[in-house]
């Protein structure tokens, strides 16, 4: 644990929780004792703010004349004064303790491209955009190269109006087991197999409550993503069910994206498939996160290597055109060799898109995490994130949707990467907020996003019979919410 007891901070009283949150930052993923006092000084004048920062001999500062350019506000200037106490803190520690540097520098959000598209929008140039990556946030010069290129990509694609089509998500929330790392709706269907039935039940009010409630309102679905959990734990007559709903009333002539979620490649099976073809899912996603078996069986997965290959084979036979497969780096007991080992295996298996994740530290994982940590190398999560970069752009594939998460390894992200002209239009969507996500099924949530860019979410329970008990309200609550952002 990080030791932070015994710094003393001397910050505006205004900006100490903001300095200690940085401190919490700074140290998170070093063990490092920091005792002694860290002293801020910040000042507003007409010239800008300058920013002070001391500690243990190590002194910062920063006179940022920019932010009197007329294009900021005085909201600019509150949050500008926060980013600089930040930058200070971090820069500080870093000198004082020899801190290695952060990628990510001061950013802490789950969506640095985010930030990069409203700075877009207000018309700032790219080299500008970089300069304030690196002079204002601390931001690698990898990462703000990386994050640029995504967002740059992304602009081409995103819809005009986030209402005019919509996006749906389906939570299917049960799994064969449970993933030691896994923090999401996913229920083991060995233990809670007897709510499959009430769930689907459920699911199949919800989706055919909203899809006549989109048809009403003569909005089309753009996007169907249908995740969990393992949605292909769902087999024959009951997989039918849900396909057929979706079709029924999901499907619509502008529906140009069609994902199903066969993370565990063991649920796979022939006729799975060819039901999943026939009812019009072009992209499926089967996710082996390491090709190591000895790794699978520790982070609690029952598949082998050979049935992702065999999940690949089916796949392919059936026609169904995309493949996304998933890999996390810093695994427990792995190292950059096995992380070249799950690649080089993937490479004859040809996906169209890889998804890179880097392990987060999730508080709702089974994992005793102290005891996992030890056994993750930290140090290496950065080689292995651009041995998987090289790997997939060697592959064909390019960066187009990058995203974080609390706690990850080396303060790393992860990225996804597609061929070129197939990108998933779903993730960017959801990643970067720009267009209404509809939310079914358990643990699903909703992300209403108006014509001005603000977002408001609704989360459906992730107890399959919680949920299945509240199906009425929760399709009333949408509802309102819904037609009230249409102004309806
Ligand atoms: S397969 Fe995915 S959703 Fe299921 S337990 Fe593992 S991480 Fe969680």
């Amino acid at each position: 644990m990080t030791q932070t007891a015994r710094l003393i901070l001397d910050v505006p009283a205004h900006l100490h929780s903001v300095a200690q949150a940085a401190v919490v930052h700074s140290l998170s993923t070093d063990q490092t004792n920091a005792a002694g006092t860290l002293s801020i000084v910040v000042q507003r004048s007409k010239d800008g703010w300058h920013c002070r920062a001391s500690y243990a001999g190590a002194v910062w500062d920063l006179h940022d004349r920019d932010i009197t350019a007329s294009h900021y506000d005085e909201g600019d200037w509150l949050r500008r004064e926060k980013e600089l106490v930040r930058l200070g803190v971090m820069r500080v520690l870093q000198e004082a303790l020899e801190l290695p540097t952060k990628p990510w520098g001061i950013l802490t959000g789950v969506r640095p491209t985010k930030m990069l598209h409203n700075m877009w929008d207000r018309g700032f140039s790219l080299a500008y955009m970089d300069t304030l990556l690196r002079e204002i946030y601390g931001v690698s010069t990898k990462r703000r190269q990386w994050a640029l290129e995504v967002a740059g990509h992304q602009r081409a694609l995103f819809p005009e109006d986030p209402n005019r089509a919509v996006s749906v998500y389906v939570g299917i929330p049960f799994c064969p087991t449970r993933c030691g790392y896994c923090s999401f709706a996913a229920y083991p269907l060995a233990t809670h197999g007897h709510l499959l039935k009430p769930f689907v039940q459920g699911l199949v009010e919800e989706i055919t409550a909203l899809g006549a409630l989109l048809k009403e309102l003569a909005i089309p679905v753009q996007t169907v993503y249908v995740g969990g959990g393992t949605p292909t734990v769902l087999q024959g007559d009951v997989l039918q069910q849900v396909l057929d709903v979706i079709e029924a009333q999901l499907q619509t002539a502008e529906c140009s994206e069609y994902t199903v979620e066969a993370g565990r490649p063991e649920t796979l099976t022939e006729d799975t498939v060819r039901r999943l073809r026939a009812a019009g899912v072009g992209r499926v996603s089967i996710n082996p996160q390491t090709m190591r078996s000895a790794t699978l069986q520790r982070i609690g997965r029952q598949h082998t290597p050979e049935d992702v290959e065999h999940a690949f084979e089916l796949v392919r036979a059936s026609g169904i055109p995309l493949i996304n497969t998933d890999v996390i780096l810093g695994l427990p007991g792995e190292s950059l060799a096995d992380v070249e080992y799950t690649l080089q295996r993937l490479e004859p298996l040809r996906p169209e898109h890889l998804t890179v994740h880097t392990l987060a530290w999730k508080r709702a994982a089974q994992w005793e995490s102290q005891k996992e940590r030890k056994h993750v190398h930290q140090n290496l999560s950065h080689v292995m994130v651009e041995e998987a970069r090289n790997t997939a752009i060697r592959w064909g594939l390019i960066p187009y949707y990058l995203y974080r998460q609390r706690d990850i390894v080396g303060g790393l992200e992860n990225i996804g990467y597609g061929r070129p002209g197939t990108e998933s239009l779903y993730n960017i969507v959801m990643m970067e907020e720009k267009q209404t996500v509809l939310g079914v099924g358990a643990g699903a949530i909703t992300k209403f996003v108006t014509a001005a860019g603000e977002v408001s979410r609704q989360a459906n329970p992730k107890c399959p019979a919680t949920y299945a008990q509240n199906v009425g309200n929760l399709v009333d609550q949408k509802k309102k919410r819904f037609e009230a952002l249409l102004g309806v």
